[in-house]
């Protein structure tokens, strides 16, 4: 089956946004699931996605290091970075809001129209919240391996014949710039007002009532380039991850009070495999500081140097595609939402199919 006849609004939604030039320049790079054995096993078609991201305020990166920030080695200077695995989870958590909403919208629809059980609840069945308190405490409770979240995601559990295999992949973002800032606080005891008491003990340990810390952040303003990569990704798929990608997201530890990234596409590209890589972009572009010339500095990249012959167009990102986006695309559409949640049973069916064959 064609793109078009199994996905007809995602194809619509994708052309009208992208342009139909464009769309159909990647559309060799998009995958159908029909539900069959052989649409599940995998084929070479990647759609990479360039962004670039900037701090919004103060930023703790936290790592399990004695240290508030992740660093790596770029020429010659050690830039703040944002492992992959972090923003993953972020856009894990973002996605997973988005199915509730939608599920909340439409139960009855998809159920009927996408193939679920009519005793599945999508909102009692599947969660990534930590159990906090009681039996369950530190127990991730059950994804139930079957929504369009943990089909695009990834997801495990006890409970299922198969593992999901995360579709959402990508390279840790990386500054351009080696902007830090480092600050010291005291934590002093509150009824002498001080860190250390003046006692006959002599050892400081024994005399210590207060202390201090000291948090680095990231600066405000740093620019981030990072890609995002989505191996044998359906249209409904890539609708949605558009749409998350478009979003502000909050990235630091301490969610609720800092830590706010600005993220903007910068291109797409589709091809047999992923194409360039983040850290090479930063290499490319460091120092720079406007946001601007970064997006030239990796449409520039992406054009002339990372780019294969067998690789589609590169689309620009251009702020009539953003604006698209914003005023065109509308993530709890019921066309869109059943496309979505109809494509992760055809995905499972075609797992489950191919168990069978064992
Ligand atoms: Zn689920």
């Amino acid at each position: 089956m064609s793109l078009s006849e199994i996905y007809p609004k995602s194809v619509e939604i994708l052309s009208e946004i992208l342009g139909k030039e464009n769309y159909e320049s990647i559309e060799k790079y998009l995958h159908v699931y029909d539900g069959s054995e052989a649409s599940v096993k995998p084929v070479a078609k990647y759609i990479t996605i360039y962004w670039v991201g900037r701090a919004c305020d103060r930023m703790i990166l936290r790592t399990e290091g004695e240290d508030d920030i992740i660093l790596s080695q770029v020429r010659d200077s050690a830039v703040p970075t944002i492992i992959f695995r972090k923003l993953k989870a972020v856009y894990l958590r973002e996605f997973m809001k988005l199915a509730r909403s939608q599920w909340s919208r439409y139960a009855d629809v998809i159920r009927k129209e996408a193939g679920y059980d009519k005793d599945y609840n999508f909102l009692s069945a599947c969660s990534i919240a930590v159990g906090i308190a009681g039996e369950g405490k530190g127990v991730v409770h059950g994804r139930c391996m079957r929504c369009p979240v943990d089909v695009l995601m990834g997801a495990t559990s006890a409970g299922a014949l198969y593992n999901l295999v995360s579709r959402f992949q990508g390279d840790a973002a990386y500054a351009l710039t080696p902007s830090t800032e480092r600050r010291t606080g005291t934590s002093v005891d509150e009824i002498t007002y001080t860190t250390i008491m003046i006692t006959e003990r002599t050892s400081e340990e024994a005399r210590r009532t207060g202390g201090l810390f000291s948090e680095t952040f990231v600066e405000p303003a740093t620019i981030f380039v990072g890609k995002v990569v989505l191996p044998m990704v359906s249209p409904p798929e890539l609708v949605e991850v558009l749409w998350l990608l478009t979003r502000v997201i909050r990235v630091g530890a301490r969610t609720s009070i800092q830590g706010t990234l600005e993220i903007h596409p910068v291109a797409i590209i589709g091809d047999l495999f992923e194409v360039g890589t983040a850290y090479e972009v930063a290499e490319r572009l460091h120092g720079e500081k406007s946001l601007e010339n970064t997006r030239k500095g990796i449409l520039e990249y992406v054009e002339n140097e990372a780019k294969y012959s067998t690789s589609s167009n590169v689309i620009e990102f251009t702020a009539d595609i953003a604006k698209n986006i914003r005023e065109k695309l509308d993530p709890l559409a019921q066309e869109v939402v059943v496309e979505l949640w109809k494509n992760a049973m055809n995905y499972v069916n075609g797992v489950l199919a191919y168990l069978r064959q064992k």
